[in-house]
């Protein structure tokens, strides 16, 4: 069995899956279901806030993340970047900005204004498109 520093008292320990020693197991176990509690309650909060509601050090909630025990929105931790133009986003599923989310929201509005009026000439597209293909139909016009 490797021997590991636990996470959260330092001393080494003889690590099977947990990365917190026997001692620190039971504290960690509490910290855990309370992270559970918050996250359940809201789940678009990053680390740090959640770590902030459920009063617990931080390293609990990035330990449950490197565990894979928090749903994926969160695990983007404090800084949550919007995937089109890196500024702060607002929305950690949609990792949006503001200004993107809304350019998003014209463009999609607008595609679909688009295929409406097309809609004459090709029957089957309708409203049953998704924002992904209409995004999509609208980059091939391009
Ligand atoms: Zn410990
Ligand atoms: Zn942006």
């Amino acid at each position: 069995m490797p021997l590991s520093a636990c996470a959260r008292c330092g001393k080494m320990f003889n690590k099977k899956s947990s990365p917190v020693c026997s001692i620190c197991q039971k504290a960690e176990d509490e910290d855990m279901e309370k992270v559970r509690k918050v996250v359940a309650d809201d789940p678009n909060l990053n680390a740090e806030e959640i770590a902030e509601k459920a009063q617990v050090d931080i390293r609990v909630v990035n330990r449950m993340i490197d565990l894979g025990m928090l749903v994926s929105s969160i695990e983007l931790g404090e800084n949550i970047k919007c995937g089109m133009c890196g500024a702060p986003a607002i929305s950690a599923t949609k990792k949006l900005c503001q200004a993107c989310l809304e350019k998003l929201n014209a463009e999609v509005i607008k595609a679909q204004s688009q295929i409406k009026l097309e809609e004459r000439k090709a029957p089957k597209i309708g409203e049953s498109l998704t924002t992904h293909e209409i995004l999509e139909m609208k980059r091939k016009e391009k």
